[in-house]
């Protein structure tokens, strides 16, 4: 068997090798490292591929979230309302400008953010939505653009989990995540469904002029060389990382086929055993299965990890810390009881592109093995 990894980068590159090594050669000779005709082809490229009407290319997906903020602004004190149960970059950016997180729980079921407790949260300062399509699915949109409409908010998506996947309306129409409201955000962080070498990120919009002013403020705030409309920041993606996401989002639908077939055979593998529950899927979205995250309800979860670790088996744990409970964005003041046993209980498996049979097979069993020791 060959050894199991969290996320096989190695094997996913090894495929596209000749490819990849040619376009960074050819990056190199051209000598055009910044912005440059890369940058903007992957641009349209990847905005014909999700169906919107502008991408913008940035540095990281933190950044993307700074730069989608900056372009509502924003005033210091106002509130934004995102999940406790979260990657630390989405409060941090909230908080970075100065404007208020406010935490909401999430569903238990689909980990997504709970829309009834963000209604609770709406105030007279809260300004915007930053909802998080956490693991590989959207939460649902349709509902939260419904209460963003009638609360005159706005709407950020945290797509970095999840780009590419489909979100289903109820008149039967549907669109890519990261696209329904006002901007999108992503990550091209290398272990993100579609990764580059380094770090990469992307917004998108349908809105013509936020498209410009994001330009312009991941630009220095520059509308044209040496003349500062906005304060901006130096936020853009290489041009090598660029090429690099150029070749591999051709292959961005397969890449997710293969994540949803291995969730498939984990579900399978695992469903007669009481003690793990495995992910639940939305009626309301595709899953794209960034992250392959099982409850463990037979056992204690921190003792299953450390056995699977101990068999070779890597696993982690999104997110073991509620962000409420993080020093930074310290709030006792309320609780959040589905995140607070989230954290206690949740284990993300091995989950990418390149995992076979023989590997998942082996690690349900091993899985299974510690179940039945410990009952
Ligand atoms: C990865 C991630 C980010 C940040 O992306 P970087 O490119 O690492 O800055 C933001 N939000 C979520 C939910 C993420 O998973």
């Amino acid at each position: 068997m060959r050894p199991i990894e969290m996320v096989d980068l190695k094997s996913q590159h090894n495929r596209l090798q000749p490819h990849l090594n040619n376009t960074i050669l050819d990056v190199v000779a051209s000598s055009v490292y910044i912005k440059g005709a890369e940058v903007s082809m992957f641009e349209e490229e990847l905005a014909a591929k999700l169906d919107v009407k502008h991408v913008i290319a940035c540095a990281n997906g933190t950044d993307a979230l700074q730069l989608a903020l900056m372009a509502l602004e924003l005033k210091p004190g106002d509130e934004v309302i995102t999940s406790n149960f979260t990657y630390v970059a989405t409060a941090e950016i909230i908080a970075l400008l100065q404007l208020k997180p406010v935490l909401v729980d999430v569903d238990p079921e689909t980990f997504e953010i709970d829309l009834n407790e963000v209604v609770k949260a709406i105030g007279p300062k809260t300004k915007a939505i930053v909802p998080v399509h956490l693991f590989g699915q959207c939460c649902n949109m349709e509902g939260l653009m419904q209460i963003a409409k009638e609360h005159k908010l706005y709407v950020v998506e945290d797509t970095a989990q999840a780009i590419n996947a489909d979100f289903y309306f109820t008149n039967g129409s549907s669109m890519k995540a990261g696209t329904i409201g006002d901007i999108g955000t992503t990550s091209f962080f290398p272990s993100k469904n579609l990764g580059c070498m380094g770090d990469g990120g992307a917004i998108f919009t349908n809105n013509d002029e936020l498209a410009l002013k994001l330009r312009m403020i991941a630009n220095h705030g520059q509308s044209k060389q040496y003349y500062h409309d906005l304060v901006g920041v130096n936020s853009r993606l290489d041009s090598i990382q660029a090429a690099i996401l150029r070749i591999k989002l051709p292959h961005l639908d397969e890449y997710c086929q293969k994540r949803q077939e291995a969730a498939a055979i984990y579900d399978d593998l695992l469903k007669d055993e009481p003690g793990i529950v495995c992910p639940v899927r939305s009626t309301k979205s595709s899953h794209v299965f960034h992250q392959y995250v099982v409850k463990v309800v037979g056992a204690s979860r921190d003792a299953l990890k450390a056995f699977l670790n101990s068999k070779s088996i890597p696993c982690n744990i999104y997110y073991p810390v509620p962000l409420n409970k993080q020093k930074a964005y310290l709030d006792e003041s309320r609780t959040f009881k589905h995140t607070d046993k989230l954290c206690e209980i949740v284990l993300a498996l091995p989950m990418h592109t390149e995992l076979d049979l023989e590997q998942q097979k082996y690690i349900v069993t091993e899985i299974k093995k510690f179940l039945k020791d410990e009952n």
